[in-house]
């Protein structure tokens, strides 16, 4: 089994750790009321899905 050369240095290491990052995906806008939702899901707080009404809210 071929075996590293050198020892990754702290700084190759934390350097290369700085692209590991947290996104928050799937999250889209309703197209009604604005707000951020799930995307393929129905908007809670005014219950439009694809520009229609699909569940009433009061
Ligand atoms: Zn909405």
């Amino acid at each position: 089994m071929a075996v590293p050369f050198r020892r990754t240095s702290k700084t190759t290491k934390r350097m290369r750790r700085t692209h590991f990052k947290l996104h928050a995906t799937g999250l889209t806008t309703c197209s009604n009321c604005g707000a951020t939702i799930k995307s393929h899901t129905v908007c809670p707080k005014c219950g439009y899905y694809d520009g229609k009404q699909v569940v009433k809210k009061d």
